[in-house]
């Protein structure tokens, strides 16, 4: 099924300049913010700059460049945020059982408190 982007989701509007955000770090091909509704003390989002709509579709159709791009800018907040230390938590939720919200690619960074086992 080919993947279907919606230019009216609100990190497109972002990307375009139409909505503000907290920026932290921009590069070529990506973008993070702060999270509006924090879940954690370092709560950041990690976007690409492309119309992706999720990660396998990202890893199917972005350009090697945009690839590198987007791993590096999510470690490079990593680094920023000095979670090295204490660990971090990289989530990226993908459509209805995944319960994404915006439909486009955005890895969540959540830090700065223990964050509970995910799958037992
Ligand atoms: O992974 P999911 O799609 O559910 O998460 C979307 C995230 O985008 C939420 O954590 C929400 O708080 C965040 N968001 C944001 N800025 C907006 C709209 C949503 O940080 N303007």
């Amino acid at each position: 099924m080919p993947f279907e982007y919606d230019d009216q989701n609100i990190f497109a509007k972002i990307l375009r300049g139409e909505i503000p955000n907290d920026t932290v770090l921009e590069t070529e091909h990506s973008l993070a913010f702060r999270d509006i509704r924090p879940q954690a003390p370092i709560h950041v989002l990690v976007i690409p700059r492309g119309r992706y709509v999720s990660f396998d579709h990202f890893a199917q159709e972005a350009s090697e460049a945009e690839i590198v791009d987007f791993v590096r800018a999510v470690g490079e907040v990593c680094r920023m945020a000095g979670v090295e230390a204490d660990g971090f938590r990289l989530i990226a939720n993908a459509g209805k059982h995944g319960v994404q919200d915006v439909p486009h690619l955005h890895v969540h960074i959540l830090a700065g408190r223990s964050l509970g086992r995910m799958l037992s």
